[in-house]
């Protein structure tokens, strides 16, 4: 990668993207995107709201039409699309990357290494197309009977601001692969990136409809979404409170079928065996990567008491080198926050460490005087029934905690109402395996973190969510089963 500072891109795309059309908003609004840089408005973008979801949900729907273009291709041309849409991203990687830094303030090479591991995932999804099949089951009686996995219809996804490309693929790779279509409402804060995909969706060549984009914000354009009479499905990454609203607008319309990727307060348990670096340095990356705005961040860390001090100490310098500033310069490590909303919920939060006794050891404050940086900030001597041990901070704040046997640091690792990630550090298999055993999270990680293959599967335990994507159980979001029994009477 080159070492000069990058540029900003040009913004091409800011309409409503309906049937394969670039469009206005019904209602003739617009809204700004930010630079989380500066604060300053990038540009205004159409503003989607209720009218403009239910023309895309039509078009969704005449798109998912038995006889339509989309529902008459072979299962191995979907593959094919999906696999051209891979190939367009890896094409347009830079420019790509370019939009997402400037819309959402993460590092350039961040950016990057989010473009090419979103064209792995349609490239994952492409290869599963064709191979999405039932079963026949030896049932009791004459009776042949077989399944069917069929697409499940309409699906609405709705996704957050802090990957806005990857969870983009997340969300539709599977979903097309399915054969189902799509109407997507990008995060507010970072529209732009969705609507470069757009453009890349028509190229590709998918049918008018399949695939339609709607910038908005959620309570009007979200919220039309999951109160939506004709989507058959939902799909949703962000806060456990708009989750559970996301669940009782399906509960009060149509019953569609949800999934649910919400918050977390993951630990991470560091043995006494762990090798001290080693450790610090997962800790660091598993909070800080991302300026801390990670669903699965290490937001607890329970280190042994005879190596506590130490990690502290090490951790604490760890943190203060860590470079901030420019995301387009390519010696950044963080960025600032998304949002003055993001900014002032993290300040407010570092506030209450403080008020509640834990020891801020470095940060606590504003980097820079524009823009929403926030130093790298560790507190330590951080006790459970403090707020920002419970509490989802979604910052660059790492809290570090003490504990005495690995029981106790089980017992509290599990004391939330979370349950999407946690990790453990130990040259000790044994120990390593028994911990991931008794950890009540939807992934555990062994001597690393955050490490999120396409081929595994990710979600959450408890208020975490709600089923799993990517993988193969990713696929099973967006299938019903079908049974077919059919009167076989043996006679020849
Ligand atoms: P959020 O409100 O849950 O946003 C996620 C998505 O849901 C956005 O597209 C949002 O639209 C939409 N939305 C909001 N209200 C809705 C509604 N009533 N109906 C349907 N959709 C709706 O999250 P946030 O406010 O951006 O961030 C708040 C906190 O959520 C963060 O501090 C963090 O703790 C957590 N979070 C978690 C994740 C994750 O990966 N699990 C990601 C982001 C945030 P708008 O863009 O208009 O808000
Ligand atoms: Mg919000």
């Amino acid at each position: 990668m080159a070492t000069e500072k990058i540029q900003p891109p040009e913004v091409i795309f800011t309409q409503i993207f309906i049937n394969n059309e670039f469009v206005n908003s019904v209602s003739g609004k617009t809204f700004p995107t930010i630079n989380p840089v500066t604060g300053d408005k990038i540009c205004d973008v159409q503003e989607g709201d209720k009218a403009d979801v239910d023309v895309a949900v039509k078009a969704a729907r005449a798109a998912f039409k038995l006889g339509s273009p989309w529902r008459s291709l072979d299962a191995s041309a979907r593959g094919s699309l999906l696999y051209k849409l891979s190939e367009l991203f890896l094409r347009d990687a830079e420019y790509m990357a370019k939009l997402e830094t400037l819309d959402n303030g993460k590092p350039y090479k961040s950016s990057f290494s989010s473009v090419n591991g979103a064209a792995k995932v349609l490239r994952y999804y492409a290869g599963f197309a064709d191979k999405i099949h039932g079963k026949t089951i030896p049932v009791d009686g004459p009776f042949f009977c077989y399944t069917r996995h069929e697409p499940v219809g309409v699906c609405g996804q709705i996704i957050p601001w802090n990957y806005p490309i990857s969870l983009l693929t997340w969300k539709i790779g599977p979903a097309l692969a399915c054969g189902c279509t799509c109407v997507v409402k990008p995060a507010e804060q970072t529209p732009l990136t969705a609507l470069y995909v757009a453009k890349l969706i028509k190229e590709a060549g998918f049918p008018p409809g399949v695939v339609n984009i709607i910038p908005g914000y959620g309570p009007t354009a979200g919220a039309a979404i999951s109160e939506h009479m004709d989507i058959d499905k939902i799909a949703f990454t962000g806060s456990t409170e708009v989750g559970r609203l996301i669940q009782e607008a399906s509960g009060k319309s149509n019953l569609k079928r949800v999934s649910l990727e919400l918050g977390g307060k993951s630990p991470l348990i560091v043995l006494t065996d762990a090798d001290i670096d080693f450790a610090v340095d997962i800790g660091h990356d598993g909070l800080f990567a991302n300026m801390g705005q990670i669903c699965c961040a290490a937001s607890r860390i329970f280190v042994h008491e005879d190596i506590y001090d130490d990690y502290v100490k090490k951790s604490v310098a760890r943190a203060k080198r860590r470079t901030i500033g420019d995301p387009y310069d390519p010696k950044t490590e963080s960025g600032p926050q998304i949002s003055q909303e993001q900014f002032d919920k993290i300040m407010e939060l570092i506030d209450s460490g403080k008020k509640d006794g834990a020891k801020l050891e470095c940060g606590g404050g504003r980097f820079g005087d524009k823009g929403y940086f926030v130093q790298s900030t560790v507190f330590s001597d951080v006790t459970d029934e403090m707020r920002i041990a419970k509490e989802e901070i979604f910052g660059p704040v790492q809290q570090i905690l003490k504990f005495k046997t690995i029981e106790e640091a089980v017992e509290r690792a599990n004391r939330t109402t979370y349950g999407l990630s946690a990790g453990v550090i130990t040259k000790d298999i044994d120990k390593a395996l028994s911990i991931a055993n008794k950890i009540e999270a939807g992934t555990v990680w062994v001597n690393t973190f955050t490490v999120i293959p396409c081929q595994g599967a990710f979600g959450g335990f408890k208020m975490s969510g709600q089923g799993r994507e990517l993988g193969e159980y990713g696929l099973q979001e967006y299938t019903e089963i079908k049974t077919v029994t059919v009167k076989v009477d043996g006679n020849l």
